[in-house]
């Protein structure tokens, strides 16, 4: 049987840690159309680069990215097993969603990406226009990982796979060679299950398969910078950064695949447990403690306010020292003030 160049790439993705692997073509993503009226509602949020007219363009059709494209090679890359939902849920500690609990994957990925260029062009002899993205490149990449038949989006927005969950990160290579696209023989699994949009504690998941980012704790813990609506507070409940409710509800993540070793070598813990004494962390202390994270995208600012939310929430009174101490060492914070002033009145049940 003759190997063709489409079964030995996705071998050498096999052997750098990726678990899923699909080839789809350049065509724009059908269901662009989706996107971009989630935009014109405003459900991006303050996300502004999302809603840029280049940025646009480019997600509407990868050939604006690549002009030379002929061909998408979409892969998945497992977050550990020791990582997977693991954030603790013991009354000293907070949670960080399972994806942030490692090393950062923005530095991890992309290298492995690079590998996988440099095999396609030796095995085809000369070089190749290319571009590889994870998770922040301007593609829908869910969308191309369902078209190369990696899974379906489910309610919740994830990409699941029946065998192995929504429990990985996405990557996508565009090419500019011909590959033969992959089958897709995966159809909508969620049938007639909601529990992701019931267990949502926000309320955040859309009927159409999209979030409102307003609401989406992911949303307000990372990528907003602001203060957070009062009345999102109390139900982002212990997450300091992200939130898996979601995919931790999801029934297909029992299948979630084990993770390659590759990848658990370089994808270590790295920040240990949250606790509250952590509220007083100096910002020398944070850049050091969090340089190899994806915490460190929040900066110490969103941490400190994330965390003064999540003590709040938890409710201890033996946390209200820390509190006021940040109310009064935080002169030049004001976000952190406000959310540590918010979390010392709702522990004391003036704003429950
Ligand atoms: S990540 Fe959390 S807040 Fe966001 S949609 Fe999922 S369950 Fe809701
Ligand atoms: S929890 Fe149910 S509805 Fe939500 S994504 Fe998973 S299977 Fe689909």
């Amino acid at each position: 049987m003759t190997i063709t160049l489409r079964q030995s790439i996705k071998e050498k993705a096999r052997q750098l840690g990726f678990i899923l692997a699909g080839v789809t073509s350049c065509q724009p993503p059908e269901h662009y159309p989706v996107f971009e009226s989630w935009l014109k509602k405003g459900l991006h949020g303050t996300m502004n680069y999302l809603a840029e007219e280049r940025s646009r363009t480019r997600r509407a059709d990868p050939k604006q990215i690549l002009p030379e494209c002929q061909s998408i090679l979409v892969l998945a890359m497992p977050y550990s097993p020791l990582l997977r939902f693991s954030g603790n849920q013991d009354d000293a500690t907070f949670r960080v969603a399972s994806y942030a609990l490692g090393d950062d994957y923005h530095e991890i990925i992309p290298p492995l990406l690079k590998k996988i260029v440099d095999f396609i062009e030796e095995q085809v002899g000369h070089s190749i226009p290319n571009r590889y993205y994870t998770d922040t490149g301007p593609t829908l990449e869910r969308e191309l990982a369902q078209r190369a038949g990696l899974g379906w989006i489910g309610k919740n927005s994830m990409l699941i796979n029946p065998g192995t969950g929504s429990t990985f990160f996405l990557a996508e290579i565009l090419l500019g060679i011909e590959l033969e696209p992959d089958e897709v023989n995966i159809t909508d699994h969620c049938g007639t299950c909601t529990r992701c949009i019931t267990a949502c504690p926000t309320q955040a998941i859309l009927p159409d398969r999209t979030l409102d980012a307003h609401r989406c704790i992911s949303y307000l813990t990372i990528e907003l910078k602001g203060d957070i609506p009062p009345d999102l507070r109390s139900p982002i409940q212990d997450w300091i950064f992200g939130c898996d409710i979601c995919q931790m509800v999801c029934p297909w993540n029992r299948f979630s695949a084990p993770a390659d070793s590759a990848l658990e070598s370089n994808l270590q813990l790295t920040q240990g447990g949250i606790s509250s004494s952590d509220l007083s962390i100096s910002p020398v202390e944070f850049n050091q403690r969090f340089k190899r994270s994806p915490i460190k995208r929040a900066k110490r600012r969103g941490f400190l306010r994330n965390l003064a939310v999540a003590i709040g929430n938890k409710g201890n009174k033996n946390d209200l020292p820390l509190l006021e101490h940040a109310m009064h060492a935080e002169q030049e914070e004001n976000v952190i003030r406000e959310h540590a002033r918010w979390a010392k009145e709702k522990i004391q049940g003036k704003n429950a």
